[in-house]
């Protein structure tokens, strides 16, 4: 370890007992996508209290926040945190669980913006040890694919120009201490559809008389799993899960109507218009075949999330120097979410790390975006270390990474 890692590593300690308070009370304060109104107002508090400059965007719950090194130089980096919590009624039973009702941090975002707040922290308190900006870019509405589109078009990229982006999320299967990247995808693009069905109703003691739009459904749902079993290179990864369907009213009436949705998850962009061309093709075979008409509509989602080679083996050399190389992890394939931090990473050099956050991984292991999922307070002491050794080492190397 280095002097500039003792110094991190001496904040990181002094600073905790107060980032664990702040969790704890953005944990108990949860605001849906796009509300986030007291969890900025707090960010905004901890920032003034601790003189960082920030912008607040206009209209939005989206806070900017700038760290100058004195030292000279003109690098620029940023990194991202989301804000938002989900519909979601938290039954963890912690002592400071969710205080609004059908409202949760399931996402680990609170364990996200308090990791941002203590790297800030940290950064304004090396001023004179390093060269360039840092920008904390504090996102709402990930959940909700929003945020990121706002805050590029803001212009966050420029003044100073941003060469590196860097963004961390809470990982359940991940022991607390430890964190996970690779290079390359790191999280799959996304699509949803929306399927409706129409055809003739009835009696359902004579469905040669009707179109059976249910007998339809069941043909679609399995026909939808050749897609990525047979029209698709078996090698490149792609996922289609059908995930809710409603029709019908009684067992004696065959419906008119059903309505089928689902996503799609791929590690090829441009694969999912691929999968949704073979989706039509489906539904118009179907037609010609039993006379059900089908019509989908398709929703784009965020791109994979691409990280930079040479960026991620920077990140990974500047996390094993601070918590050691054993605790830095090197995953073999994406994970299945994906992340509008994909915007960022699509414009500019970028690296999206895995955080731990499990002090058990092989007993509990309630996932993201469970009523009971739980993040330990600790993962905020591998946070902040990692991303302030990170920045500070995208800061040295510059531009000529990416
Ligand atoms: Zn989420
Ligand atoms: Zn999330």
């Amino acid at each position: 370890m280095d002097d500039l890692n003792d110094q991190i590593n001496w904040l990181a300690d002094k600073i905790y007992d107060e980032l664990v308070l702040l969790r704890h009370t953005i944990h108990e304060q949860p605001e849906l996508s796009s509300q986030e109104y007291k969890t900025a107002e707090l960010v905004e508090t901890v920032l003034n209290k601790w003189n960082i400059d920030y912008i607040r965007l206009s209209h939005s719950t989206a806070i900017i926040a700038k760290i100058k090194g004195n030292l000279d130089g003109n690098n620029c980096i940023g990194i991202r945190a989301d804000m938002d919590a989900l519909p979601i009624h938290e039954e963890t039973g912690l002592n400071y669980a969710s205080q609004v009702p059908g409202v949760m941090h399931a996402c680990g975002h609170d364990i996200h913006i308090v990791n941002l707040l203590g790297t800030g922290y940290i950064l304004s308190q090396l001023k004179n040890n390093f060269a360039g900006t840092v920008k904390l870019v504090f996102q709402p509405a990930e959940e909700i694919g929003g945020g990121a589109a706002e805050i590029i078009d803001y212009g966050v990229l420029e003044n100073p120009q941003v060469t590196a982006f860097l963004a961390g999320h809470v990982a359940e299967e991940i022991k607390v201490g430890q964190v996970q990247v690779k290079a390359e995808e790191i999280m799959l693009a996304s699509s949803r559809f929306d399927i409706k069905l129409s055809g003739r109703g009835g009696h359902a003691s004579a469905p040669h008389r009707t179109d059976d739009i249910i007998l339809a459904a069941a043909k679609l749902i399995l026909e939808l799993q050749c897609i990525p079993s047979r029209k698709i290179n078996h090698i490149e990864p792609a996922v289609i899960t059908v995930s809710s369907i409603h029709a019908g009213s009684r067992s004696n009436i065959m419906p008119q109507e059903l309505v089928l949705t689902g996503t799609i998850r791929t590690q090829n962009n441009d694969l999912r218009r691929e999968i949704h061309t073979y989706i039509n093709d489906i539904l118009t075979a179907q037609e010609i075949i039993s006379g059900v008409q089908g019509g989908a509509v398709f929703k784009m989602g965020s791109g994979a999330v691409y990280n930079e080679p040479l960026l991620t083996a920077e990140f990974v050399s500047a996390a094993a120097n601070i918590i050691g190389k054993h605790n830095v992890l090197l995953a073999k394939l994406p994970n299945n979410g994906s992340e509008n931090f994909y915007h960022f990473a699509k414009r500019v050099p970028a690296v999206f790390f895995r955080l731990g956050v499990n002090p058990d991984p092989g007993q509990n292991r309630e996932p993201l975006h469970s009523s009971k999922f739980i993040a330990a307070d600790e993962a905020l002491k591998t946070g902040v270390r990692v991303m302030t050794a990170a920045a500070l080492a995208f800061l040295r190397k510059g531009p000529a990474m990416g």
